[in-house]
């Protein structure tokens, strides 16, 4: 308890923050950040801060990072979900888990949960400076900022998914190469006319899973559009998505036309699927004013084929509208006991800096509390 050590944190946010939390009453603790501490937390869960995901069994949990499954397998073993409402508890954050298990404040206020962090880190020092770049010296680091040099020992990297690569990769720290995680899609087609609507319990053919998307006047976005994102974070642009509107319930084309036969195709389809949508459907078949029992074999196949393969082609994510990036400090050069770097010694690293980045859900936190608590257990145990 010494302090006999000095360390810095690059990076106030929930991961650097949990690290100076855990480290402060052993090193000398100095966290830089031109933000003021935790005030990345604000906008999570559309401030209500989505914190973790209650699944006790480790298998299960790391099946909702395609980044990082199996390194996270021991993190989570030395810190889970039910650690993080302990810490959150202790801190005064009193937490309930929601019915689809993402868990949040009992507040539901993400500006609840920086002000407890905030009251819980009187042992630590912050300087508001931006770190441009960071040197090994012979027994410890120079840290440089716009106007200063500083010394420590030991540094700790929890820049988040944004930035700080270049400085690392000039230390010799391998990189995977940054990408927009959890971000809508702009496509070719234009679906302005559509913006805003939303189509729920769509199946993607891609991922193989069912979810909702809504159109915007770029593209696609939504809930499902984000985790397919997620999945083909490294695929090639431009690609083709091919969902099924309707799974279940509109298979039998024929007798759905057969029963609806005097009332117009796109009010058939608006049992299914929203009006709105029906109409720029209707548009896009050239049956705006066919009637069921006009359609012929042929149309009937476009119809479904519209239906059940519904096809968008995705060129590029939305600029600057990712929530979470894919890539960061590549795993194969970090210990997962304790987050150091296998290149560079007493340098270490957590959160979404890391090549670690999960789905919607409270995943991305929970990374950050996991790999900042295993950090400072690593580091208080030396
Ligand atoms: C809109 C939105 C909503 C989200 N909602 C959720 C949610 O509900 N649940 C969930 O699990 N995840 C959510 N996420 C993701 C989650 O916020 C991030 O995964 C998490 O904040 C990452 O934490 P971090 O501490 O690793 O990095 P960050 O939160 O990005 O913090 C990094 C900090 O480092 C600082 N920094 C960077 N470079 C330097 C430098 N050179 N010098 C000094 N300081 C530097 C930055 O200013 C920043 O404050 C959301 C993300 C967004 C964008």
């Amino acid at each position: 308890m010494g302090q006999e050590f000095s360390v810095a944190i690059v990076g106030g946010g929930p991961a650097g923050c949990t690290c100076a939390y855990y480290l402060q009453n052993h090193f000398d603790v100095t966290v830089f950040d031109t933000n003021s501490l935790m005030f990345t937390i604000l906008k999570t869960g559309g401030g209500r801060c989505n914190f973790s995901y209650n699944e006790p069994d480790f298998r299960e949990l790391v099946k909702n990072y395609p980044r990082g499954e199996k390194f996270l397998y021991s993190v989570f073993s030395k810190f889970s979900p039910s650690d993080t409402v302990d810490l959150f508890n202790e801190l005064g954050i009193e937490t309930y888990t929601q019915s689809d298990n993402r868990m949040f404040p009992k507040s539901d206020s993400a500006k609840e949960v920086r002000e407890k962090f905030l009251k819980g880190l009187n042992g630590v020092k912050h300087v508001k400076e931006k770190v441009i770049d960071i040197e090994k010296s012979d027994n410890g680091f120079i840290l440089k900022t716009e106007s200063s040099k500083y010394f420590f020992d030991k540094v700790i990297f929890a820049t988040g998914g944004h930035s700080g690569f270049e400085m690392l990769e000039k230390l010799g720290i391998p990189i995977v190469s940054p990408k927009p995680s959890l971000v809508g899609y702009v496509t070719e087609e234009n679906f302005g006319d559509l913006a805003g609507i939303s189509l729920t319990d769509v199946y993607s053919e891609d991922i193989k899973q069912a979810g909702d998307i809504i159109f915007t006047h770029k593209g696609v976005s939504g809930p499902l559009i984000y985790k397919i994102s997620s999945v083909k974070a490294y695929d090639e642009f431009p690609y083709l998505l091919s969902f099924d509107l309707i799974k279940d319930g509109f298979s039998d084309i024929q007798t759905i036309l057969d029963k609806n036969s005097q009332k117009l195709v796109k009010t058939m389809l608006s049992e299914f699927l929203p009006k709105h949508f029906c109409d720029y459907a209707a548009e896009k078949l050239g049956i705006t004013d066919k009637k069921c029992h006009e359609i012929n074999r042929v149309k009937r196949e476009e119809i479904s084929k519209f239906v059940h393969k519904f096809k968008v082609k995705a060129i590029s994510t939305v600029k600057d509208g990712e929530t979470v990036t894919a890539g960061g400090v590549d795993l194969d050069y970090v210990n997962p006991k304790n987050m150091e770097s296998k290149v560079v010694p007493n340098l270490y690293f957590c959160g979404e800096v890391l090549n670690i980045d999960g789905f919607c859900g409270g995943f991305n936190l929970q990374n950050c509390w996991s790999t900042a608590y295993v950090l400072s257990d690593g580091l208080n145990c030396k």
